[in-house]
């Protein structure tokens, strides 16, 4: 790593189906597929931003997550600077639980950068879980579709940026 290069642990987590494969495969190949397949453990991918001249590798973390974090759950979300909430702007049940999954993973993280990602949006979507999408408790609020791939690049450019200028206060 010279000074002009920074690498990052970035984590997108949510639960089974929301989109977060499919986000991440959107943003390092720009590609899309209908299919779900399950993954297993955890992914991690890497693509390189460059913000003001600095070269910021992103390391992507696919982390599964549903309401109790087991242990090696906890494990993956360790040591992120960036964490990603995904959740399904067409599942209410899933937006429904997403607060609370955000706290239980606060109650381990070491106050990282958080994003909130609502995924499907190329989809009509639940109007009660835009509502509650909207109340949830945190700094920055994305509306995204792996599908069509708005708001993607954008979203991880914007983690790029903030690591960066956190580099930078240090
Ligand atoms: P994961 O379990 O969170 O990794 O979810 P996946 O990325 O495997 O996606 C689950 C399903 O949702 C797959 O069938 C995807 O094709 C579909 N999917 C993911 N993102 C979008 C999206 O933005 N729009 C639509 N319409 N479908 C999506
Ligand atoms: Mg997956």
């Amino acid at each position: 790593m010279t000074e002009h290069s920074l690498r990052a642990k970035v984590v997108l987590t949510g639960r089974s189906g929301v989109g977060k494969t499919s986000l991440v495969r959107r943003y390092v190949s720009d590609e899309f597929s209908e299919r779900h397949v399950e993954t297993v453990g955890v992914r991690v991918e890497k693509r390189t931003e460059i913000v003001n001249g600095i070269h910021v590798e992103l390391m992507v973390w696919d982390v599964a997550g549903e309401m109790s974090l087991t242990s090696l759950q906890q494990v993956y979300l360790s040591g992120a600077v960036a964490i990603v909430y995904v959740a399904d702007g067409t599942d209410l049940e899933c937006v429904a639980g997403y607060q609370s999954y955000i706290d239980s993973c606060r109650a381990i993280l070491d106050d990282p950068f958080e994003v909130a990602l609502l995924n499907k949006i190329d989809l009509p979507p639940d109007e009660r879980a835009l509502e509650l999408f909207e109340e949830v408790d945190i700094a920055d609020r994305w509306k995204a579709s792996a599908k069509a791939g708005t708001s993607v690049q954008a979203c991880f450019q914007s983690i790029a940026a903030y690591i960066v200028k956190r580099h930078e206060n240090i």
